[in-house]
Formats: C-alpha cells, structure tokens, sequence
C-alpha cells in the first residue's frame, strides 16, 4: 500500500450515472482532495465492459480498460460502481483479499452477501465503506455506524426510495392513479422502464437490511426484511388518508421491541405534523430514534449521479487518509443476537378501510370482532355512501398477527360488505 511519499491509486469499476460523476469529482478536484487526504490521488483506470463506447469527455479515454483484474490488483482504493451481484462481488472480494480498501454503492451486493464481504475486510484489516448505498447523498451510513456508536438506536422510519416518494406525492398532490403517475415518472426519467424494484418496495427493502445491520449491531440480511410495495395504492386510499389528517408514504421501517428487531418495509399512514409527512417529491429522508440522542432527522437527494458521487468521494476520502497516513475504519459490528421477528410480530397500529351495510347494529358488530382478537379500536371514522356506509377504523397498537385473523373474519362477516385496504400507521402516538 501507499507510503505517504505515493499518490494513492483509485480504481473505478464502472463508468455510468454514478461512476461517471465520481470520475469528474476525482479529476476536477485533484488538488483540493489531495490536501484533504494528505497525498496525491491518482485515477488508476475506469473498468467498462466495451471500452470503444463513447463516454462522456470528462473520462479520459486512456483510462478506461476491460481487464477488470489487473485493474483491482494495481490499485489502493477499489471503488465499485457497476452494481448488481457478480462481478461486483468477485471484484469487491480480489481487492479485499490483497488489503485493498474497497467503496461501493452495491445495496444489492451489501444485502445479499454483506457477510461474506465483511468477513474478508475485516481478514485482510481492509477498509470497506458502502455511504452511498443507503439514501444517495445523506450522510447516514456514518453517523448510524460511527456517530451513534455509543448510544442505543431504537427505531429507524425512513423514506429511502425517492421514485416511490415521487410516485405517492404526485397521487397526493394532483389526484392521479398510481398508473398514471408511474407512466408520467417514466416519461421524465424519474422512474425505470421496469419500475418494480422501486414500487414493489425490494431497493428500499435492501437499505432497510443495511440500516438494521448497523443500528442493531447484528447482521440482517434481505431475506429478514418484510416487503411490501405500492402497486395497490389507489387515489380512494390516498383520499381516506387526507381525511384522516395522514399522508401515505413508503416507510422502510427497523425496530428494536422486547422480543427482538423487527425490519420492514410496507406502504405507511404518517400523520401529516410528522417529519417525514413534509417530505415531497423524490427526496430521501431518515427519521432515527436513540435512547440518548432522542430524535434524528436526515434529509436530502437520495439517488442521482453527483450527489450519490458525493457520498462516494467522503469515503474514497476517508479510505484514502488512511492508506497514506495510517489507521482503519470501523470493523464490522455484529455482536448483538437478537431474534428477527417474523411480520406476524410485528406490533403497529392499522387503519381499516371497509364499507359496511347502512342499518343499525352494523358497528357493534364490526366492533365486537376486533375486540375478539385483542385488536383496540382508537377512532372510528364514518362515510356516508348510497345504501352503504363507508368505516376507517383506525387500531391501537396491536399484533400483525391478530390483525389479520380480525381481517379475515371481517371479510368473512355479512357485518361488513368489503374491506377495501389496510394500511399500517407509524408516527402516531
Ligand atoms: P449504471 O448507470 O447502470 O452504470 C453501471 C456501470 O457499470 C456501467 O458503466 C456498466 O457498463 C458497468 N457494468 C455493469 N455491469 C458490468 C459488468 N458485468 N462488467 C463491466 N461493467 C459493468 O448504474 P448507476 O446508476 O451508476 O449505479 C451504480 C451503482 O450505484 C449501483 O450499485 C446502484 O445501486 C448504486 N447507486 C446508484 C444511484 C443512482 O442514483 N444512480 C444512487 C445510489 C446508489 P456499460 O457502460 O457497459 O453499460
């Protein structure tokens, strides 16, 4: 590795949105990086995988290379950019292997095979750092890791997927359908041509497991995360939502309780005066709760080219310090062992929305069920429809499990005509 005499040699795999403008920041702000690192930094290489494709001018094209390997063995800092799990993965576990300090921006990767990563980092006292791979530009990854290393995390609610938060708002705002939102997001490139690692809720999925790793001291891969995504979100949800004084948002959701750590992700009543109600658009924004600390709020760009190149440039900074001048970032810290909580566990309020037949009785006996399974009414909101009544109930906290059996039987009863959506409420006391 570098002595503090030699640049330090930063391969980039990757060259698109992200890799692109990491290259730019890199080569625009030499000078002023070097004096932050305390050595030069120099652009070892771009890894594409057809290097004759024009690129945009600020790449210069004798950096780019196909041979991904002498790459990675050449370099200090591996800073991978390419996404998905192979062969970022084979790349990220080369660089490790040889004490090379590795960046990434992988969720996928860190979700998936997260250990495997750590395992090898911290063999080889190698430097693995991943701010980006959580909620883009916002500086979270850090102080979730480091800054709240002394304190208790108790619960993360966050908005880390901006085209789902862009999606939801739009429905909000103008009164569109969740089709017509989606298409309009597509045609201004704000949503994927296949959007459902977005809407169905698996990227945000993905930073949940990463955030619950680090909150919680224990590892949580994605196969622990409860998903749920938004494709059934209709504007009469949406609308019942604004009556109620709520507003609906994509919540990844990490939570320590009695029993263990609970991690979700699920489409979330929030009541309008909370934080995460006011975040518009395509923005990210994280709301931490810790014994001491109390509560936290991040906010910012959760995704596009330079601000997430921002968040890698922090860390290809910070590793860089440390391959010119000694020392290492955290290691891995996964002592903890509490049980991860299947969603049946999962303890949360609800609302109900249903429409009953309009004679008298109909209530008590919609009441009369919840009761039965333990399920706490705390309002009863009440909709006039022709030859209908429309309910929104909205539970006291009670078990996922109950509320579904109450559910079940709701649908079962002539009591209740349809139960149209139930939708979990976080943010509420
Ligand atoms: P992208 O625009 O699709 O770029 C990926 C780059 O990697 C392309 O240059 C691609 O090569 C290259 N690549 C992919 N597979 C490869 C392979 N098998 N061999 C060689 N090169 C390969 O992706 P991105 O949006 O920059 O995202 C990169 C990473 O950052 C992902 O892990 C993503 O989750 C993460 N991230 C992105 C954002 C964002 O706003 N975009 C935000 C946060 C995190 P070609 O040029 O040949 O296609």
């Amino acid at each position: 590795m570098s002595t503090t005499a030699d640049p330090v040699k930063i391969a980039v795999l990757g060259c698109g949105t992200v890799g692109t403008e990491v290259v730019r920041l890199l080569l625009t702000q030499a000078e002023d990086l070097a004096a932050r690192v305390g050595a030069g930094i120099e652009l070892a290489g771009v890894y594409v995988r057809d290097t004759s494709v024009p690129r945009d001018p600020v790449v210069p094209v004798g950096a780019l290379t196909s041979d991904a390997d002498a790459l990675v063995d050449g370099a200090d800092v591996v800073v991978e950019l390419m996404g998905g799990i192979e062969p970022a993965r084979t790349l990220i576990l080369r660089a490790l292997n040889r004490g090379a300090a590795v960046v990434t921006a992988n969720k996928a990767l860190l979700a998936e095979r997260g250990a495997e990563l750590y395992e090898a980092a911290d063999a080889a006292g190698a430097d693995l750092y991943y701010e980006a791979a959580v909620a883009g530009a916002i500086p979270l990854v850090r102080p979730v890791r480091e800054s709240l290393a002394g304190d208790t995390v108790t619960r993360i609610l966050g908005i880390v997927n901006g085209t789902t938060n862009y999606v939801l708002d739009e429905m909000t705002s103008k009164g569109l359908s969740y089709d017509e939102v989606v298409a309009e997001a597509q045609r201004l490139g704000y949503a994927e041509a296949d959007p459902t690692a977005d809407v169905g809720g698996h990227d945000a999925a993905a930073k949940a497991a990463i955030l619950a790793s680090l909150a919680f001291h224990q590892r949580v891969g994605l196969d622990d995360v409860y998903c749920e995504g938004i494709t059934a979100i209709t504007p009469d949800d949406i609308q019942a939502a604004t009556e109620t004084g709520r507003v609906i948002k994509l919540l990844a959701v990490a939570e320590r309780t009695d029993t263990g750590v609970s991690v979700r992700v699920h489409p979330t009543l929030v009541p309008v005066d909370h934080p995460l109600a006011g975040v518009r658009g395509a923005f990210n924004a994280v709301f931490v709760e810790a014994e001491a600390a109390g509560e936290l709020m991040f906010y910012g760009q959760g995704a596009g080219g330079l601000p997430t190149a921002s968040a890698v440039l922090g860390d290809i900074v910070s590793v860089a310090r440390h391959q010119a001048n000694g020392g290492k970032g955290p290691l891995e810290s996964n002592y903890a062992s509490h049980e991860v909580l299947p969603m049946d566990a999962a303890l949360t309020r609800y609302a109900v929305r249903m429409s009953v037949p309009d004679r008298p009785g109909t209530l008590a006996a919609v009441a009369s069920i919840f009761a039965a399974h333990g399920v706490g009414i705390e309002s009863v909101r009440q909709m006039a429809g022709k030859g209908h009544a429309g309910l929104i109930l909205s539970t006291h906290r009670a078990y996922e499990a109950a509320l579904r059996a109450t559910v079940e039987e709701l649908r079962d009863t002539d009591a209740v005509k349809d139960v149209w959506s139930v939708l979990r409420i976080e943010g509420e006391l």
